[in-house]
């Protein structure tokens, strides 16, 4: 372990007051365990110790949470959007008021920085938002019919109970994403979030409880369960649940995605990425350093949107290496508490054991690796790192795999045409983008033969996405998309309707019958 100076971590007791402090104040005052009782050891990568004990959800529990959800749809969905809007708005409000409780549990489970976990919260902010203007703007289309006195329709209606399995590192983020929209489009939801940020997850059900009671709604519109992947399972077998929606691992939405294609449900998968940014020697230099190592380094590496892989000019590689490295250089790790701080922690030991072996092969493979050492913070169950700049003989070996950590890989290229191919040469298809002043360039990157990710951004990150746009990829990230643009539609379940206003029966394709 490099010993850098050795910045203090705030004391364990310090971490359980502040998560306390946060529970009550959204209006959470239901019981937690001592460390080690049975139940979901809700643990801090910032020190590595286990605050709490959160009781687990048994299978009695989960099943009477799906029956629960089922049973409320039956109202819900015939209540008028707007009203149903209602509810959304007043957890918007409510998410407002309570902004810094949430980032501040965010921080503690997830490890985010403070100002990227207010960001994260802000995102469910803006979601309720949307899904507000939503809940009065669902509509269908009307058709030109082939047959005279006839309307053709298509009508949208509510689906049933969502199913929401959402992962460690946007622990409130993902389930306000589908929430927000399926609460709105009058299904009902249960969420089972990652083992590993259950105190984040009982705050936003105090605050949706709330929210359902001020605004006179049944609170049973949304359920909490909480567990591992058998919990989680309880959601992928049931017929009730007509759309589970998983984020994670491409691991976890392969066992999963043929689970529930088995019963016939409908399945949003929102799995890994391994993002790629080309440099072109035309490209403004400053602005893409500073967004390249925020894309990369941010978030300690451990977004599903992070900047995995650097493609660039090989005229201008040596110089963009030192840039990113200097700036790395310069980097504060530490307690994602402290203002100062730009990355926090991984969140467990296996996370930095990927991480050394995904460096261990890519050195075997030939790569020169700048940076990556673990940092001394105070604590040694918990696992700081610098971040990595690895320049790559060629993109092949660990290149091709997700490594969730602050690793950059780093390729040349010759042609647009080499830089695009080898963009697009992973299994994963999350988000991608070119940093180029040069109009054809960019275009051609958008264009149909170009990028083949579900995000294609021109001078900014692959991270940090809007909610105003469809979120998700293609290939092993699942093809999902979720949040902004029409991925309503992925929750509501679609009618089209042909209504004979005339006196005669015409039949479609001029079939006579008898
Ligand atoms: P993970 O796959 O280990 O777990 C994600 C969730 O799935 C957890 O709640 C877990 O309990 C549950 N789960 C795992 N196996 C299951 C099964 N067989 N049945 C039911 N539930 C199961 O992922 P993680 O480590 O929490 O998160 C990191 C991963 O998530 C990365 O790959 C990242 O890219 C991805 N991710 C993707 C997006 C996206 O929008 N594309 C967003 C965030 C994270």
């Amino acid at each position: 372990m490099t010993t850098m100076a050795t910045p203090t971590l705030p004391t364990v007791e310090d971490l359980r007051t502040r998560a306390l402090d946060a529970l009550h104040a959204v209006g959470f005052h239901g019981d937690l365990g001592t460390p080690g009782e049975h139940g979901l050891q809700a643990s801090t990568p910032i020190t590595g110790e286990v605050l709490f004990t959160v009781p687990d959800t048994t299978a009695e529990e989960a099943e009477r949470a799906i029956a629960e959800a089922a049973r409320a749809f039956t109202t819900w969905r015939t209540t008028p959007a707007p009203v149903r809007g209602a509810l959304v708005g007043r957890l918007g409000e409510l998410l407002v008021a309570h902004k810094t409780d949430l980032a501040a549990l965010v921080t503690l489970e997830a490890g985010k920085i403070t100002s990227e976990a207010l960001g994260e919260v802000q995102e469910m902010i803006d979601v309720c938002q949307f899904a507000v203007g939503l809940s009065r703007q669902l509509y269908g289309k009307t058709i030109a019919s082939e047959r005279p006195g006839h309307r053709l329709m298509e009508t949208w209606h509510p689906l049933g109970v969502v199913g929401v399995i959402t992962a460690f590192n946007f622990p409130v983020a993902v389930w306000a994403w589908n929430a927000a929209v399926a609460l709105v489009c009058g299904d009902t939801v249960v969420w089972k979030p990652s083992e590993l940020t259950p105190l984040t997850a009982l705050a936003c059900q105090a605050l949706i409880e709330r929210a359902a009671r001020d605004v006179g709604a049944p609170p049973e519109v949304s359920r909490l369960i909480q567990g591992g992947r058998e919990i989680g399972e309880r959601l992928v077998d049931d017929p009730r649940v007509a759309l589970l929606s998983a984020t994670g691992s491409v691991r976890m939405g392969r066992q999963v995605g043929p689970r529930v294609a088995q019963r016939f449900g409908k399945v949003l998968l929102e799995l890994g990425g391994n993002n790629a940014a080309i440099v072109t020697p035309s490209a403004d230099l400053e602005l893409a350093v500073r967004a390249i190592v925020f894309s990369a380094a941010g978030t300690a590496g451990q977004r599903c949107t992070t900047l995995r892989r650097l493609i660039v000019h090989s005229s201008i590689a040596d110089d963009v290496v030192q840039r990113i490295a200097a700036a790395y250089r310069q980097l504060p790790v530490g307690d994602p508490f402290a203002d100062d701080t730009l990355v926090g922690p991984l969140i467990h030991e296996t996370a930095y054991r990927d991480m050394v072996r995904a460096l261990e092969i890519a050195r075997a493979d030939g790569a020169e690796v700048i940076g990556g050492e673990r940092r001394d913070v105070g604590d040694e169950s918990a696992y700081y790192v610098a971040p990595t700049v690895v320049r790559m003989p060629a993109q092949t070996g660990i290149v091709h795999a997700e490594t969730f950590a602050p690793i950059l890989y780093v390729m040349t290229y010759e042609t647009l045409d080499e830089a695009i191919a080898m963009n697009n040469a992973v299994p994963q298809g999350l988000s991608s983008s070119i940093f180029t002043l040069d109009m054809r360039e960019a275009e051609r990157f958008l264009a149909a033969d170009g990028s083949d990710c579900g995000i294609a951004n021109v001078n900014i990150g692959t991270s940090g996405a809007e909610i105003g746009g469809a979120f998700g990829g293609e290939k092993q990230t699942g093809g999902g998309r979720e949040s902004g643009s029409d991925s309503w539609k992925a929750y509501m379940r679609r009618s089209t309707n042909t209504i004979n206003y005339s006196t005669e029966l015409p039949l479609a394709q001029g079939v006579h019958f008898g």
